[in-house]
């Protein structure tokens, strides 16, 4: 059998999804309410201020220190090389900066998650490899799972290990397992007495994984049998690095991220005692995604700090550079791209920070927060480094070290770039995020009203789908066309952008509601209709995240941050009403075939006089996939040129 055909079902692979999918809502979400039609201002405002005077003393003193590493951290070197060295390891060991949310009683430095976002802000600031060590081995290594889910004696034997400076990996990824871990072929087989798991398979981009001492490692155990049929099982288990037939087999190399410790790891009958598993059997996708909704909280305030790096260099650059008989941050072209990139940056940290506060303060789900901050930043703080880069010009192109040589300021934007842009796909990618979010948004509609609009249900069930519908419709819709009144006066000269948001957040509660009548069951499918509808959520958020910050910046005597976020709303109103105008999509349908024509190769002759860089294989060279000529006609010889 090939490896395609290897594959799961596309109903599989949704199954093994939404079996591990968080059913329930425990506690309120501000982003939940939002794609309901609810504006609920009062779970995020005031902005959640989490002060505790013993941290605070901790938390500056651990900063200091690690600024001073930083300082002295040569990055161009680690990105020339492709090594981070030992001493610099070493030295972020010494500081504790391998166990900063460790608790004390372990050794660890006990710092709060706010404190350790803001320790990646500062460290991305500086060296996306740096980052990717310190964050894969905290925010979706083993610390992270063992502290929501190990056992106590679990914690006893790894937390000391990890405080002093074990470094630790995640590995979910296999080379058919990427976005869809429905594929995962590494098998956890019991040992006869049951006392062990034998784990033997491939992990595909392990970060850290050729470095750690201790990583964790997903992988499927038996199937066991639900309503008659097989259900697939996923078990999370620590493994020591160090155990018999755990093996690097290539250190792997990327765009960016030069020193990043990636690599395939293969484990081979790989015994890994009962202990050592991680909350159940079966729990361990479930475990990744409920460690993933902490974890992405890093990547948001990793964004924003690359973000703030860059409007250094927007600004001093934009001040310096003179053109034209004026510095070029005077032009308005570069103007308006400045004005964007410090609105951005201020509104991309207001995400991440309400996000984190509003997960110390607890009683609050965070997963669709942490989602939208993690997609919604790492796509701004893109587009804030394509920006820079444009605004420094030929030097935004040029390494940092050629800068240098020649005697000018070696500043690292193309570096930036290169490190950058794997946010947008590791830990959840953007499409993956998107997807995840609008099975939310949907979800209490479909819930009450699916068998309604589904042609499939029975007589029955569409019957019950009614009175429940009944019981909830009317009266929320109703209520998203007339909201009362408010006129939000504390916030200002923000209090209009407030104002827009409640009416927006209304118009597009009901506009997803009208998504499901009109598409029904087909709304599924409809990825680009519920992606925008995301988006809208999404902008929703980081405007009414950057009102609440300013509001609570203002009250503590920052009066500037009031411009940033009326700036950056003003911005976001016009990203919306263009969502909302394409909300159903008039040319997704005519998108979409075409994209199949282009797949089913009616294109191909498009691709003419390139040199191809997609190497043959036997099977393309029998198919002609590699020749553009051979499965098309030439367009000037059916007559279409003419
Ligand atoms: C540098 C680096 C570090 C990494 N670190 C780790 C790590 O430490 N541990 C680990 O386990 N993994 C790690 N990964 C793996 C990473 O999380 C995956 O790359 C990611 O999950 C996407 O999987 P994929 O690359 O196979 O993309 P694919 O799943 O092949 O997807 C390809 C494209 O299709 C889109 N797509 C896929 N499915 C759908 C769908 N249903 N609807 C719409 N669009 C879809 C994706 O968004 C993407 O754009 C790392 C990867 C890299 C490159």
């Amino acid at each position: 059998m090939s490896d395609q055909q290897a594959l799961v079902s596309e109903k599989e692979a949704r199954d093994v999804a939404e079996a591990a999918r968080e059913t329930e809502w425990q506690h309120p979400s501000f982003i939940r309410e939002l794609f309901l039609g609810r504006f609920r201002l009062d779970l995020i405002h005031p902005h959640p201020r989490h002060v505790d005077p013993d941290e605070q003393l901790r938390a500056a003193d651990f900063m200091a220190k690690l600024r001073a590493v930083l300082e002295s951290v040569d990055s161009d070197e680690i990105d020339r090389t492709g090594e981070i060295p030992e001493p610099v390891v070493q030295q972020l060991r010494d500081i504790g900066a391998l166990g900063i949310k460790v608790p004390r009683e372990y050794g660890g430095l006990g710092l709060s998650q706010a404190t350790y976002i803001r320790a990646m802000e500062m460290v991305t600031s500086k060296d996306g490899s740096l980052t990717a060590l310190l964050s894969a081995s905290q925010s979706i290594g083993v610390p992270q799972p063992l502290k929501l889910f190990g056992t106590d004696e679990q914690k006893q034997r790894f937390f000391p290990r990890i405080a002093k400076g074990a470094i630790t990996a995640f590995a979910l990824t296999e080379v058919n397992a990427g976005s869809d871990p429905a594929n995962m072929a590494t098998t956890a087989t019991p040992t006869e007495d049951g006392k062990h798991f034998l784990i033997s398979g491939d992990k595909l981009w392990c970060t850290n994984g050729t470095r750690a001492e201790l990583l964790v490692v997903m992988a499927r155990t038996p199937d066991v049998v639900v309503n008659g049929k097989p259900r697939k099982q996923i078990t999370a288990f620590i493994v020591e690095a160090n155990t018999p037939g755990v093996e690097v087999k290539h250190r792997l190399r990327f765009m960016g991220l030069k020193a990043i410790e990636n690599g395939v790891i293969r484990f081979d009958k790989v015994k890994v005692p009962r202990e050592n598993i991680l909350w159940g059997e079966g729990k361990g996708l479930k475990l990744a995604l409920v460690t993933l909704n902490t974890g992405r909280l890093t990547l948001p305030a990793s964004c924003a700090g690359a973000a703030k790096a860059m409007l250094e260099v927007a600004r001093k650059w934009g001040a310096e550079r003179v053109q034209w008989g004026q510095p070029i941050g005077r032009h308005d072209a570069i103007a308006q791209k400045i004005g964007k990139i410090a609105a951005t940056t201020f509104a991309m940290e207001a995400v991440a920070e309400l996000a984190t506060a509003l997960h110390e303060q607890g009683g609050y789900d965070i997963r669709l927060e942490a989602a939208i901050a993690k997609m919604w930043n790492s796509e701004a703080g893109w587009h804030i480094v394509d920006e820079t880069l444009q605004i420094r010009g030929g030097r935004g192109y040029e390494m940092a070290e050629s800068l240098r040589r020649r005697g000018e300021k070696a500043v690292p934007i193309e570096r930036a770039m290169r490190d950058f842009r794997i946010n947008l796909i590791f830990e959840g990618s953007s499409e993956i995020m998107r997807l995840f979010i609008a099975r939310e948004a949907v979800d209490h509609h479909f819930k009450l009203a699916f068998n309604l609009v589904n042609p499939e249900s029975t007589l029955q069930q569409k019957w019950q789908a009614f009175l429940a519908s009944a019981k909830f419709h009317p009266l929320w819709y109703v209520g998203t066309w007339v909201g009362l009144p408010r006129t939000y006066g504390e916030f200002g000269a923000l209090a209009k952008h407030l104002r827009w948001i409640a009416r927006t957040t209304r118009h597009l509660g009901r506009s997803i509601f009208h998504a499901m009548l009109r598409f029904g069951p087909k709304l599924e499918r409809k990825q680009s209709v519920l992606f925008r509808a995301v988006d809208i959520g999404a902008e929703l958020f980081a405007m009414s995240a950057a009102c609440v910050r300013a509001r609570m910046l203002a009250k503590e005597g920052n009066r500037e941050a009031v411009a940033l976020a009326d700036v950056f709303c003003r911005h976001a109103r016009v990203r919306v009403a263009e969502r909302f105008d394409q909300l159903f999509g008039p040319d997704d349908d005519a998108t979409y075939r075409l994209a199949r024509e282009v797949l089913d190769g009616r294109h191909a002759w498009l691709e003419q006089g390139i040199v191809s860089q997609w190497p043959a294989s036997a099977s393309d060279a029998a198919s002609g996939a590699n020749d553009p000529m051979a499965r098309t006609v030439r367009p000037e010889a059916a007559g279409v040129g003419d």
